[in-house]
């Protein structure tokens, strides 16, 4: 049976009482069917109301053909007189978005003549999918536009009508709409008619206000319906957004010590001696890396006709040492071993020259994989592991570099 949708007539009605009509099990409880709702459930983009029911939190509402299925947690006490109440704040939040929706997506055809084929109001920031991309101006016109409507409180009015006498109305349905056996059209006054199943404001003016947040071409989506999906907010959430990028705003020019409005600019400079700096870094520490590759080779010890290079190094990371061990196994006919203790691990690199020894670096790691946490491999030339740092793990790398360097001297 349909259900009286009694937000149709009155979507500020915060609170009504009936009866319920049945009572089946739902997966968060029981899913009630009721004579009257208050509440208008998800659909056409808008989510679902919050409220209670006979006092208890609504958890869910689904919509099956003509009938909504309240779901609560317990089964309730009684059937009739059952008190209904709306979560207002959530609910006037919605409708100042939807509303704000329909008048953006109308300016938005009659100025551009670009559609709106999706819309979605998200617990933050809405969006809708328009059918022709718009440049900034364009946005800012539309917006301006859109504001300018909300401001002349033109009187918005919802009312039902039967699917046959909808050839009678120069309207079209912009987003699809629940199948019952009424259709809701929504007029706002001397600008726009339009079907649609949501909740709305009575007059423009109430929306306040509407803030285009950004703009993003979909073309390439698959999924979108729309060649530019446009993010915006309106009413109490145009006013939040304001002021959370104002106190953002200013905070971060008097970090920078500047002008707000020198923002941008002077981001920009900062970014720029970042980049500047990094590139220098970089440099720097290349020349300090051929320099130390050249000092361990130095200090390494002859055997076996090459290089033995083995260190315990302090704070580098597997990045640094691999840099170091292909720097030394580059400039000398060498046997790299190094290791390092950072943080928690223990990275080791067991390098050597190419042709330098007829053995395999990955068969010197093997060795420690077997006895220490952790976990690496190698071939020839190279081999590499990380181990979990501790006292006896460094002592194990350093017996291990006594063994391979015995190894050679065979
Ligand atoms: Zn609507």
């Amino acid at each position: 049976m349909a259900v009286n949708r009694l937000y149709q007539q009155d979507p500020y009605l915060k609170e009504t009482v009936t009866d319920v009509l049945a009572c089946e099990p739902a997966e968060q409880g029981w899913a009630l069917l009721l004579r009257d709702t208050i509440f208008h459930a998800k659909g056409g983009g808008q989510p679902s109301d919050g409220g209670l029911v006979d006092g208890q939190p609504l958890l869910d509402l689904i919509e099956r053909g003509e009938e909504i299925l309240h779901v609560v947690a317990e089964r309730p006490a009684r059937t009739e007189g059952v008190r209904l109440a709306l979560d207002f704040d959530r609910r006037f939040d919605l409708m100042q978005q939807h509303t704000g929706q329909h008048i953006l997506s109308t300016v938005i055809e009659n100025l551009f003549d670009s559609d709106t084929s999706i819309f979605r109001c998200e617990e933050r920031i809405n969006q809708i999918d328009i059918a022709k991309p718009l440049s900034e101006e364009q946005l800012r016109e539309a917006e301006r536009e859109t504001n300018r409507i909300i401001r002349q409180g033109l009187p918005v009015r919802s009312f039902c009508i039967r699917p046959e006498e909808m050839a009678q109305y120069q309207t079209k349905m912009r987003l699809p709409i629940a199948p019952h056996e009424v259709i809701q059209l929504v007029e706002i006054e001397d600008f726009d008619l339009i079907g649609c199943g949501g909740t709305h404001v009575a007059r423009t003016d109430e929306v306040w206000s509407l803030k285009i947040l950004h703009a993003k071409d979909v073309s390439d989506q698959k999924t979108a319906k729309g060649a530019m999906r446009l993010y915006f907010v309106c009413g109490g959430r145009a006013e939040q957004d304001y002021h959370v990028k104002n106190r953002a705003f200013y905070k971060l020019s008097a970090l920078l010590g500047g002008e707000p409005e020198d923002l941008p600019q002077q981001v920009e400079a900062l970014k720029q001696r970042s980049d500047d700096m990094a590139a220098r870094l970089r440099l720097l520490e290349e020349r300090l890396l051929a320099f130390e590759a050249a000092d361990l080779l130095e200090r390494g010890r002859a055997v076996g006709g090459v290089k033995l290079a083995a260190a315990l190094l302090e704070d580098r990371d597997m990045r640094e040492l691999r840099a170091l061990a292909e720097e030394i196994t580059k400039r000398g006919n060498a046997v790299v071993l190094l290791a390092s203790e950072k943080g928690a691990e223990l990275p080791v690199v067991m390098a050597q020259s190419k042709g330098a020894t007829g053995l395999k670096a990955g068969d010197w790691l093997q060795d420690l994989l077997g006895r220490l946490v952790g976990k690496g491999g190698g071939g020839a030339l190279f081999a590499q592991g990380t181990f979990a740092a501790s006292a006896e793990a460094v002592e194990a790398v350093r017996r291990r570099f006594e063994e391979v360097g015995a190894l050679l001297d065979r």
